[in-house]
């Protein structure tokens, strides 16, 4: 427990719930004071220090000239068994701001403190009700960003990484604890054959970090969201497909060509994993300075990209255009969308003729058939059953498709495939959803039986510290050096794996991990 929190010992306050109008606000009071605090402000049939421990009451917040600001309930919890381990009383008030921040200064006024952001958690794992893992947790399932994260979260939560933590450095503190004895009082304890013995050891817990650390970059990519840009010529959809991929109108969607000047980012969670979309202004050249911006931008987005969804136009076909961008795109990881297949006219699979509605099929603006598609579909005597626009190439034909593709693969994209979409429709989409999931995860994700996944670059740093100490080890044993040697490593591994859980955490370390937090939590 750090010397800080000690002379800290002060009683915090903070609003737990949004900050905006709502039904009611909750705020909460945490310390040695909290009782008496809130009794100083409240008039209710009982005093707060006479109720039973998790009982609420129902009454008034009062300020110094008995002025009532609201109406309250306030909920008491005894330390030590609450979530901070000290006492704490939450008191819902009704939502307006004005009120909760009348409250909140009426508080301090009687002697609480603002809690810093993260303050309450902070109490909790220096209280020692929670481990670090088990912390950051929490600040994870606050800031979730999709089901597999929230899962994710969910278990660390509960203490499973903990648990394997605490099983590896049992295993190491026995093992030094062994040699010292050994080397202490070699009559009782013997050397023989250690070497292999501890090997052993080694291969099992090497073994167990290396499976935490092979689930690292999934666990990134699910916390974070994997870093999606969508690129394609102007108006093939991109917009489009955003404001579909999020489920509402937030782009500005038109039928000017360029009009997506500046670059948006949006964090969208389909089908349990986040993507973070970043939606561009076309790439490509053009003399337009503010529309310049807005393609330099992409071009870093680009660069930085995980996942490169490459619109084309079903309708217009492919051309040069389309050509030249996917000669950029080489070594992403890129997901073909062929977009607007919603428009693209049925051909009659038996004769290769349209099937007779064309025009419900392809109406135009004005509800009547365009006669330019029309012909357009009649040279395209290739197009079967689009509207099983499913992930088989046979079934669709677009002009130069196949010649864009050979351009991708031989520009040695990662894993390229391709969909057929229609952002307008949502056609396609549950399947873009399906295959993201497919390229990036192995097919175990957001399975509740799965093992613990380290969502955490401090976690995964540690483990590979771990892991290098465990290598010296091993080195020592080859070298034959005495046994002596094996337990600097062992104990500089045993540390290093306590950092993750907070045991060997430094005070400035906590600190950083703790002001990440929310306010009120
Ligand atoms: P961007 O320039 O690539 O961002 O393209 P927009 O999203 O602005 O779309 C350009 C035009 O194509 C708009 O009129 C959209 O309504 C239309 N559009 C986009 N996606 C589809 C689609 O899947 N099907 C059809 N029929 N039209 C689409």
């Amino acid at each position: 427990m750090s010397a800080s929190y000690i002379e800290q010992n002060d009683t915090i306050c903070a609003v737990a719930t949004g900050m905006g109008r709502s039904a009611i606000a909750i705020l909460r009071v945490s310390g040695p004071d909290a009782i008496s605090i809130v009794d100083g402000i409240f008039a209710g049939r009982k005093k707060v220090a006479d109720m039973e421990t998790f009982t609420a009451a129902y009454g008034r917040i009062v300020d110094e000239s008995e002025k009532i600001i609201d109406e309250a309930i306030v909920l008491v919890m005894k330390g030590p068994h609450t979530y901070t381990t000290e006492d704490t009383v939450e008191i819902d008030l009704h939502g307006g701001p004005l009120v909760v921040r009348s409250v909140l200064e009426l508080l301090i006024r009687k002697g609480a403190r603002m809690a810093e952001p993260g303050e309450f958690t902070k109490k909790a794992f220096l209280g020692g009700r929670i481990d670090m893992t088990e912390a950051e947790a929490v600040m994870d399932v606050i800031d979730s960003l999709s089901r597999s994260a929230l899962g994710a979260s969910m278990k660390q939560l509960r203490g499973e990484l903990r648990d394997k933590i605490v099983e590896l450095r049992e295993k190491l503190l026995y093992e030094t604890a062994f040699i010292e004895s050994a080397l202490d009082d070699p009559e009782n304890y013997s050397l023989d054959g250690y070497a292999e013995r501890l090997t052993e050891t080694l291969d099992y817990i090497s073994g167990e970090i290396d499976n935490l650390l092979k689930t690292a970059d999934e666990g990134r990519l699910i916390r974070e969201g994997i870093r999606t840009v969508i690129v394609g010529r102007p108006n093939v959809g991109k917009s489009s497909m955003l404001n579909r991929l999020l489920g509402e109108e937030r782009a500005i969607v038109t039928d000017i060509a360029g009009t997506t000047r500046d670059t948006l980012e949006e964090m969208v969670d389909i089908g349990g994993i986040t993507l973070r979309l970043i939606d561009t202004a076309g790439i490509r050249d053009t003399d337009d300075t503010v529309e310049r911006i807005g393609v330099d931008r992409a071009r870093e987005a680009l660069n930085d990209a995980e996942l490169v969804m490459f619109l084309v136009d079903a309708t217009n076909g492919i051309d040069e255009e389309d050509m030249e961008l996917a000669r950029q795109l080489g070594g992403k990881r890129v997901l073909l969308l062929v977009n607007k297949i919603d428009s693209i006219v049925k051909m009659d699979a038996s004769d290769g003729k349209t099937v007779a509605d064309k025009a419900s099929i392809h109406p135009a603006a004005d509800g009547t058939c365009s006669q330019n598609m029309m012909d357009n579909a009649e040279d395209r005597t290739d197009i079967k059953e689009p509207g099983k626009y499913s992930n088989n190439d046979d079934l669709v034909h677009i002009d130069r498709l196949a010649e864009l593709k050979k351009i991708l693969e031989q520009e040695e994209t990662d894993g390229l495939r391709t969909l057929y979409t229609s952002a307008k429709t949502g056609q396609g989409i549950e399947e873009l959803c399906n295959i993201i999931k497919e390229m990036f995860f192995d097919n175990s994700l957001g399975n509740e039986e799965d093992g613990i996944i380290i969502t955490h670059t401090r976690h995964k740093e540690a483990l590979i510290e771990t892991r290098n100490s465990l290598g010296r080890v091993r080195e020592s044993i080859e070298a034959g050096v005495g046994e002596d040697f094996y337990t600097i490593d062992l104990m500089a591994a045993y540390e290093t794996l306590g950092r993750i859980i907070g045991e060997t955490l430094e005070d400035d370390l906590a600190d950083k991990i703790f002001s990440e937090f929310c306010m009120g939590k």
